[in-house]
């Protein structure tokens, strides 16, 4: 079992820039798994490693519909090489901000290039809920939350609530 734990925002820690991973050995591959872990216990669909204080540009996804195969996916690097004109809207959520939601518009198709945890050169195509999911997520190793898409006003009141919840619940 692991120890870690998720970054509630508002925090400075999620605002930062997350570092390109040069090496691929086990302190890696095992953060990975941990973030799974605390991914589908948390009943999330995305978690980059920033979200568990880690700086480093490391993502987990799974997008598949519950009572399906589990699709669990990792993304050593991952960088958006082309983003569709066709936008499509999602309602989002993020477990850093845990009871909020915000529907976000982002490109509805993206080409992603990545590396493995075997230090693999993949490009692939995203579309639907993993293009939305995975945009979101390469956004967190930017320091760059859901909220930052949507109007100043509507930010304002999430990060203000989360400050409450973050008081009463001692986060
Ligand atoms: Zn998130």
């Amino acid at each position: 079992m692991s120890n870690l734990k998720i970054i509630i925002a508002p925090d400075p820690r999620l605002l930062e820039v997350s570092k390109h991973v040069t090496l691929i050995n086990n302190e890696v591959k095992g953060l990975l798994k941990d973030m799974l872990e605390i991914m589908y216990k948390s009943n999330g669909i995305g978690l980059a490693a920033p979200q568990v204080g880690v700086l480093k540009r490391l993502v987990v996804m799974d997008c598949a519909e519950q009572g399906t195969k589990k699709n669990p996916l990792k993304f050593i690097n991952p960088e958006i090489l082309n983003l569709s004109s066709e936008k499509s809207e999602f309602e989002e959520g993020c477990l850093s901000l845990p009871t909020q939601h915000a529907k976000v518009e982002r490109p509805s198709i993206i080409e992603v290039k990545y590396e493995d945890e075997n230090g693999k050169k993949i490009k692939k195509k995203f579309s639907g809920i993993e293009a939305t999911c995975l945009q979101h997520e390469i956004d967190h190793l930017d320091g760059k939350l859901f909220v930052d898409h949507i109007s100043k006003l509507k930010k304002n009141r999430i990060i203000k609530k989360l400050e409450k919840i973050k008081k009463t619940k001692n986060l």
